[in-house]
């Protein structure tokens, strides 16, 4: 029997007995008034998510804008694996086997006097339970007025469509954005529209239209600013980029969707993941990507790991790997 019908059949032989009512004050009275809860205003289930962390002299913040639901978990998550086999892995790691909610972690560095972001989420209200990162940044005393410059690591409308608003203009009215060239040149194109996702061409260009003049490219390599540099981490979207971080000796990889699955993904890294726009070299760059950090030992910031997203990479088995998230103190 179950804790629930357990608690049926207690509640019907107190009700049987007329005592719900000396049941229900016992509990008001004793067990909540000791919480102290019961004069105050609830509790808002909603946290402001804003981590800080260092690289060498570089602050950072991660900025949680919520997370999006993936539905249902298969075949949209993973397209070539049989579904028994990923509702296993799944059910095993304790998650969910009907859908997948993945964490957003944008991140603010510090770089300088320049407030620097790595991506901007869906913008608010732009999605269920994602468009936070404004709410977190103010958590810093920070508005989009105070942003410099902003990478965005690909045109996905969980990483760029906070850039503007729905009449759009630019959220950010100071920024300039950055982004891979052949990402920016793939989504411009209208030689490239595929007509099944003509929204995310649009909504690409709509944002690119509100940077105006104040849009740059860089190649693989590329400075974003002194200290971050954009490297190509090409399948996921045709231009997708990780961001390397280095301060000192000090080193983070930004490494935006080369995963998308904490676990799914680094059990699997050839699992095809259902947005990868070129499956072939998404599995390749993922395996390459994983196979270094994990003999790098390179500490890494992951898009959609639970949030903060931050720890390092090791390796299980041959081909599989783990992610160990770094301990956090607030002091
Ligand atoms: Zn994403």
């Amino acid at each position: 029997m179950t804790q629930s019908s357990d608690f049926s059949l207690n509640r019907r032989s107190l009700l049987k007995g007329g005592l719900v009512l000396g049941a229900a004050s016992m509990l008001g009275g004793t067990l909540l008034g000791c919480a102290g809860r019961t004069s105050k205003a609830p509790i808002a289930p909603r946290t402001v998510g804003a981590y800080p962390f260092t690289v060498g002299d570089i602050q950072g913040f991660v900025l949680s804008d919520g997370t999006v639901r993936l539905e249902p978990a298969t075949p949209t998550i993973v397209t070539n694996a049989p579904d028994k086999e990923v509702k296993t892995l799944l059910e095993q790691s304790f998650l969910p086997t009907d859908y997948v909610d993945a964490p957003i972690n944008t991140v603010l560095f510090r770089v300088g006097k320049r407030n620097v972001l790595i991506d901007v989420g869906y913008g608010p209200g732009g999605s269920p339970k994602g468009g936070l990162q404004t709410e977190a940044l103010a958590s810093l005393g920070l508005e989009p007025k105070d942003i410099d410059t902003i990478f965005i690591t690909h045109a996905h409308p969980d990483h760029l469509h906070g850039f503007s608003d729905a009449n759009g203009l630019p959220r950010f009215p100071k920024a300039e954005l950055v982004i891979s060239e052949t990402e920016y040149n793939f989504w411009s194109n209208p030689d490239n529209d595929i007509a099944k996702v003509q929204g995310l061409f649009d909504a690409a260009r709509k944002n690119f239209a509100a940077a105006g003049d104040r849009l740059r490219t860089v190649k693989g390599g590329g400075e974003i600013v002194p200290g971050l540099v954009a490297e190509a981490a090409h399948g996921h979207t045709p231009g997708h980029s990780a961001v390397r971080v280095t301060s000192g000796t000090d080193d983070l990889l930004v490494t935006a969707d080369t995963a998308n699955h904490p676990i799914l993904f680094l059990r699997h890294p050839e699992w095809v993941f259902g947005y990868d726009f070129n499956p072939t070299q998404a599995v390749e760059t993922r395996k390459k990507r994983l196979d270094q950090l994990a003999t790098d030992k390179t500490r890494i910031l992951a898009y959609h790991f639970p949030f903060p997203g931050i720890g390092r990479i090791k390796p299980l088995w041959s081909g599989a790997y783990e992610f160990l998230s770094e301990p956090w103190s607030p002091v």
